[in-house]
């Protein structure tokens, strides 16, 4: 059988493919990229492309700073805006030390180490995002106000909308990519979309989704927009969440489903959902990564401010969707924590690992909520014993920093490059004074 990697170098001859970008990410999930010539694609392959990694954030001790790129051929795939003749493809890639072993500091090995545990006891991950972004016109300049690509909201079919446009181009774009779109809408605020991936295993779900953020990226510039995943750009308005719909597969089949049992879930699947409640404010720090995140979790607008799960709940942390009792394979639960500038390789293994958590600890399920939990009273919330999540990210990093499981889900350097990165964005976010301290406080006292 041919290998992979030959397969990746017959395509890259066939369609004279000129570039082809190595891509990674550091600590945070920004996507990085390194261009290189088909002539060293061979070489890549057998003993990685060497870089100096000392330049990304996370990535290496300074006296560590030579580091190996090695792509994965199975995520080869050509960029659709660079053409058809002399195109550019890319692969995303493992990051390894000089002596060729997985770089403990590379996010997508936190994934790999997290899933191959599951995969120890038989049980596979398999996920779908349902991503959230605005849309603004022009691209945008840091300080300029935003101006949403229009006043559309949920669903909202808009006649000639722009976003519309946008939409066939990113999904053309992405599905040329292979990567399957499920369906795709207008949200909420004004500029808002959705785009919802069709399930993969969480691997692959993780790459989609950095390569979803370049692709949207680009198509938005090229129309004279800018894209934002940032959590809450606008007060006012909704946040954008990233939804991820999760089930655990075990010999082929959904272990979360059960035949007959309430909401078709099985005893697996609401240990898993424990775990998830359980450890909550330990991996809030990671599914909701910025200090932006906490105003999105915090300013309502059906984002989910406390740890809880329900069926029909918009409030809850963990929604279990409605379920076709004829759909066994389709059994899943919705985590609507995470936001959309979340590193998905970390906030995946985090959930994964917290929700085996659950399933090693058989955990007890607790009492779900039906009412929305933000209309209840402070009062009514303690008696039915229902927790905050983290009010900002400096809580949430206290809980973080203190988490056992976190600390063996990262790997002792990611755990400590996260938190002196965070760490660092919460001091720089509390030397301003802000305007609204200024309209409150100046005039006073
Ligand atoms: N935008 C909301 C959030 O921040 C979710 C809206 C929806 O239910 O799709 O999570
Ligand atoms: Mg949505
Ligand atoms: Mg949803």
């Amino acid at each position: 059988m041919e290998r992979q990697h030959d397969a990746v170098l017959r395509t890259v001859a066939e369609r004279n493919v000129r570039f082809v970008r190595l891509w990674f990410c550091d600590v945070v999930g920004t996507l990085k990229s390194i261009a290189i010539s088909p002539e060293d694609l061979e070489s890549a392959f057998d003993e990685g492309i060497g870089f100096d990694g000392s330049t990304i954030e996370g990535l290496t001790r300074a006296y560590e700073s030579d580091m190996l790129l090695r792509p994965d051929p199975a995520t080869f795939q050509l960029l659709p805006w660079r053409g058809e003749t002399e195109g550019t493809a890319r692969m995303m890639c493992d990051v390894l030390t000089p002596d060729g072993e997985p770089a403990a500091s590379d996010p997508r090995r936190v994934l790999k180490d997290a899933l191959a545990r599951a995969e120890a006891k038989g049980l596979e991950l398999y996920l779908h995002p349902e991503i959230e972004f605005y849309l603004f016109r022009e691209p945008y300049q840091s300080g300029e106000p935003l101006v949403p690509i229009d006043s559309a909201g949920y669903f909202d079919h808009v006649h000639k909308g722009a976003g519309k446009d946008f939409r066939r181009t990113a999904i053309q774009y992405l599905e040329q990519m292979n990567i399957q779109v499920e369906y795709s809408h207008h949200e909420n605020g004004p500029g808002q979309n959705e785009i919802d991936l069709r399930y993969t295993d969480a691997l692959t779900a993780a790459d989609n989704i950095l390569t979803f953020r370049t692709v949207v990226k680009e198509v938005a510039l090229t129309m004279g927009q800018s894209a934002t995943f940032m959590p809450k750009p606008m007060i006012e308005h909704p946040g954008s969440g990233m939804h991820t719909h999760l089930s655990l597969f075990q010999g082929g089949k959904n272990a979360f489903h059960e035949p007959g049992a309430e909401y078709g879930l099985s005893r697996l699947a609401r240990q898993f959902i424990a775990g998830l409640l359980r450890h909550a404010p330990e991996y809030c720090a990671l599914t909701n990564q910025f200090v932006n995140s906490y105003k999105r979790l915090w300013g309502a607008q059906e984002a989910p401010s406390y740890v809880t799960w329900g069926h029909n709940n918009r409030s809850a942390l963990v929604r279990v969707p409605f379920h076709k009792p004829t759909k066994g394979t389709s059994s899943r639960i919705e985590f609507r924590g995470a936001d959309s500038a979340c590193n998905p390789y970390l906030a995946f293994a985090a959930l994964l690992s917290a929700g085996m958590a659950g399933i090693e600890g058989e955990y007890e399920l607790p009492e779900g909520a039906e009412d929305t939990v933000w209309e209840l009273t402070e009062r009514e919330r303690r008696a039915m014993g229902i927790e905050p999540l983290p009010s900002d990210l400096y809580r949430a990093l206290e809980v973080f920093e203190g988490s056992e499981l976190m600390a063996s889900v990262l790997g002792e350097q990611v755990f400590e490059y996260f938190l002196r990165n965070k760490h660092q964005e919460w001091q720089r976010y509390r030397e301003q004074v802000t305007p609204q301290e200024l309209s409150t406080t100046f005039h006073l006292i």
